[in-house]
């Protein structure tokens, strides 16, 4: 089915094609025709599935016609990562249209964003926190808002958003369209749905809880003490263009960092520590493929989307499996095939249980032949270490590529595939 089909203007079918959208995927097939027609829509659909399209196209196609210089669309992200994709999108998106868009989010000065809402642009892509200093200040300038987009709406109540979002939404005019995506459907996101959307169309892509198709997923077991260095015996066996690296703490996230940039590997970090700045030239070094390597923390990596992804790995088993979905959705974005791998120390085992009830199967697990499991924990102990590793410092340079004969490369082509 094309775009065309939807009943999109023309221009913003022209923009798709730019952008070589071939056909909708479902969560847009499912979305955009209620949302043309004004209507309320809760979809749940995994990161990756398309979303940001199936909401930002058809409040395009609504406000074409429309005298401009006054808001009428709000787009409430929980990141700030998040925000300027979907700002980026829609510039894509509107680039025929003269639409206009502006970001207000926190960690950046505030008197560009001012003036830029005193501009008055069609649409305002924003984090809670920021936005709701503005309205406050603002009040007039949101009175015409006619749509509302909550996305990722259980990150934003993972990351306690909700009652900035529920102060956001009672200063907005009570008259308007509301687009609510989110991942996952726990019960007070349902309960929030209920309250906020009127009659909503329900666009569920997949199960609920599943994860996004084309994803491969293996679990390995490890000693706690040797996650580090079966981290860095995986880099160097396994071809992996494209690595995003999950750790529990922002300490943790940064230690690895440095661990793995020693072993010769481009590296970006991306965590609370990091200034808006660092967190900004971490995000585009990865996404240019200027670093091979991010490693990040859950809270930072939310929505982050770099279409190249092939691997993700957590180093960690999160205690609540909504968080493993949404960083293995940081793979497979739009169809395309990917690695999630996750490191599970013993004590982790009954965790993984709970995720895997959760995904509805059992991950494989996978032990490497050539991997010394029994080494000692190195002298400084912790999460493993760069000295006792035979996967590591005895090993030759690392290499970004194909790896040659070494070991058995655990990666896409021999690792192993569980069912879809
Ligand atoms: P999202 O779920 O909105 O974050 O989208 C994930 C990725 O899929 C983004 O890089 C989009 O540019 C891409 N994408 C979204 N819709 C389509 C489509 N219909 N055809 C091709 N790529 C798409």
């Amino acid at each position: 089915m094309p775009f065309k089909s939807l009943g999109l203007h023309p221009l913003l079918i022209k923009a798709t094609k730019e952008l070589e959208y071939a056909e909708p995927t479902p969560v847009q097939a499912g979305a955009i025709p209620p949302a043309l027609l004004g209507k309320d829509v809760l979809a749940t659909a995994q990161t990756g599935t398309g979303k940001t399209a199936a909401f930002l196209l058809p409040i395009l196609h609504r406000m074409i016609d429309q005298p401009r210089g006054v808001t009428r669309a709000v787009i409430i992200s929980p990141t700030r990562e998040l925000a300027g994709q979907i700002e980026d999108a829609c510039r894509g998106f509107s680039a025929h249209t003269g639409i206009k868009s502006a970001i207000i989010v926190g960690g950046r000065p505030v008197g560009p964003q001012e003036r830029a809402l005193k501009a008055g642009p069609d649409i305002v892509v924003a984090t809670p926190g920021r936005l709701l200093d503005l309205m406050s200040q603002m009040a007039p300038r949101f009175a015409t808002v006619s749509t509302l987009v909550l996305d990722e709406a259980d990150s934003m109540l993972d990351m306690g958003f909700l009652p900035d979002v529920k102060r956001i939404v009672s200063r907005l005019p009570g008259r308007k369209q509301t687009l609510l995506f989110s991942a996952t459907m726990p019960p007070v996101i349902a309960k929030l749905a209920a309250e906020l959307l009127k009659n909503p169309v329900a666009v569920e892509i997949g199960k609920r809880t599943a994860t996004a198709v084309g994803i491969t997923q293996a679990a390995y077991p490890v000693p706690q003490h040797l996650k580090t260095a079966l981290l860095r015996y995986l880099l160097r066996h396994t071809e992996m263009p494209s690595v995003l690296v999950f750790t529990r703490t922002k300490h943790e996230a940064k230690k690895l960092a440095r661990v793995v940039a020693a072993d010769g590997f481009t590296v970006a970090e991306l965590h609370s520590n990091r200034t808006p700045a660092q967190r900004t030239k971490a995000m585009e070094g990865f996404k240019r493929g200027a670093c091979q390597i991010m490693v990040a923390t859950n809270i930072a990596a939310r929505g982050l989307d770099v279409a190249h992804v092939t691997h993700v790995i957590s180093t960690d088993v999160p205690d609540v499996p909504e968080d493993y979905i949404h960083r293995i959705g940081r793979t497979g974005r739009a169809g395309a095939e990917g690695d999630a791998f996750i490191l599970v120390s013993p004590a982790e085992e009954s965790s993984l249980a709970r995720i895997e009830r959760q995904v509805g199967q059992r991950l494989p697990r996978v032990s490497l032949p050539d991997f010394d499991y029994k080494q000692a924990p190195p002298p400084s102990a912790g999460g493993g270490g760069r000295s006792n590793n035979r996967g590591g410092s005895q090993r030759p340079a690392p290499r970004k590529g194909p790896v040659g004969g070494a070991g058995r490369p655990p990666g896409r082509r021999q690792g192993p595939r569980p069912p879809r």
